[in-house]
């Protein structure tokens, strides 16, 4: 459940004839370094329909930028991070030989990193510009690889038509801007070059760098897809799809063929990492399946995400999301009385909260929320809890687990034995069901949370 934005409309005789074009999008791993790379561009090399490629940071390098926007870096540490990013670019550069074109944008890109990185960064809008130098940069290496296996590629300044709000660190973009910008100065090169633009990264209505969140990537690459209107948006990243559950925790996980969009928006929500949530938005809309795959085995095939629903019915998955916030408001003078939710939700929109499991009693309200690692802004702001405690009691909680079990009409009823033999044995401490029939959700304790997880996979899952 998102507070975030209104759903938008998209216009509808924009679908009725599918463009072939493919876009794909090469994860931070997947463009770690020139071997890498080299790998993804045989699989641009094999499909002629992939027009657009869509590029992360090479991997690290987010990291390293949203470390520099920290505030309470020491010169050390700021030195440190800067060299960090120039290492992981250096590395790719000593394997190729930049053409003119692609060297000046590179080298003027990685001077305004530098001059920039320096600064002292206070400003979401100041970060988001520092955030955005990784794909900004990426993108210039992965042009030349592509030409040096004979394509005629070409690099794309992604903020020319990915268009966004002013939200810096988690923009919201403008789906209608977005497709008539494409439409002016992206479409028409689509038939003669390939095109390799930046993930992650946007721009508003005044031209000022925005980010659309940690992971973003995925989801740039399907706006991008919406607005050209493609037929297929593939995901390349380090794993062979979506898995049934984490396969480093359990052994027997087990790639799926097939989801449904509502199952995969349901999985990507609740912690499979494998893809940006906000990813199966445009693609349902606007009917663009979605293929998950792993660019170092690309012959293992992967995960088809599609409209149709998945052939069985029943569980499919099992995800967790650690680091929770669980928020409960009480408010013993709201007895009988009504807009109590009305407010607490008006304030959480006000703070662009994104909200996921709430539960509630006549006079409080129960809410999670991700507190995503490594995230370029803190979910929970002190001003928002403040704002709250203005009318209700407000206790946060911290170190809990969300729990899901993904599927296509589940019921309780089918596996109650087997789910409450497994609860039993953990303490649970809030259950959701019954809003959707794709998701039965749980909090537990982060210390539990993995044994919870093998518990459910092993005797619901390996069945
Ligand atoms: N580079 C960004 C990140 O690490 C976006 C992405 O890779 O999807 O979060
Ligand atoms: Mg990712």
């Amino acid at each position: 459940m998102t507070t975030q934005s209104a759903p938008q409309t998209v216009p509808k005789t924009e679908f009725s004839a599918k463009s072939d074009y493919i876009v794909a999008k090469f994860g931070g791993t997947s463009v770690a370094n020139f071997e890498a790379m080299s790998r993804c561009s045989e699989i641009i090399v094999a499909d002629k329909s992939v027009r657009i490629v869509a590029v992360s940071a090479s991997a690290g390098v987010t990291n390293h930028l949203v470390a520099l926007c920290k505030s309470s870096i020491t010169p050390e540490q700021r030195q440190e991070h800067i060299d960090g990013v120039l290492a992981i670019q250096h590395a790719i550069l000593d394997e190729l030989s930049l053409d003119a074109d692609l060297a000046v944008g590179f080298n003027e890109t990685l001077k305004a990193f530098q001059t920039l990185a320096l600064e002292t960064l206070t400003t979401d809008q100041q970060h988001d510009e520092l955030l955005s130098f990784g794909e900004r940069l990426s993108s210039y290496l992965f042009a030349q690889v592509l030409r040096l296996k004979g394509l005629n590629a070409d690099r794309f300044d992604v903020r020319k038509v990915l268009k966004t709000d002013s939200q810096f660190g988690k923009a919201t973009p403008n789906v209608k801007a977005t497709a008539q910008a494409a439409k002016e100065v992206l479409i028409p090169l689509l038939d003669e070059q390939v095109i390799v633009t930046q993930g992650f990264v946007g721009s508003d209505e005044f031209g000022q760098t925005t980010t659309l969140g940690r992971g973003g990537s995925d989801y740039s690459a399907a706006l991008l897809a919406e607005a050209i209107n493609a037929k297929s948006v593939h995901i390349w990243t380090d794993v062979v799809g979506i898995f049934s559950t984490d396969p480093r925790l359990c052994a027997k996980a087990t790639p799926i063929a097939r989801l449904s969009f509502d199952e995969a928006a349901e999985m990507a929500t609740f912690g499979a990492k494998v893809l940006h949530p906000a990813t199966i938005l445009p693609a349902s809309r606007s009917h663009i399946n979605v293929f998950v795959g792993s660019s170092r085995e690309p012959e293992r095939g992967g995960t088809w995400i599609e409209r149709e629903k998945s052939q069985q019915p029943g569980i499919r998955a099992v995800t967790q999301r650690k680091n929770q916030i669980l928020l409960t408001l009480k408010s013993p003078e709201m007895l009988l009385a009504s807009g109590f939710l009305a407010r607490v939700f008006t304030i959480l929109s006000e703070f662009n909260i994104s909200v996921d499991l709430v539960t509630t009693s006549e006079i409080s309200v129960a809410i999670t929320l991700d507190n995503a690692p490594n995230a370029s802004r803190p979910e929970l702001e002190q001003a928002c809890l403040d704002k709250l405690a203005e009318f209700c009691h407000v206790s946060v909680e911290n170190n809990l687990t969300l729990v899901a079990l993904i599927g296509s009409e589940i019921q309780l009823r089918q596996h109650e034995m087997n789910l409450m033999n497994v609860l039993k044995e953990f303490n649970i401490r809030l259950i959701c069901h019954g809003a959707s029939k794709h998701n039965l959700c749980f909090l537990v304790e982060q210390g539990e949370s993995d044994n919870v997880v093998q518990a459910i996979h092993s005797r619901l899952l390996e069945v």
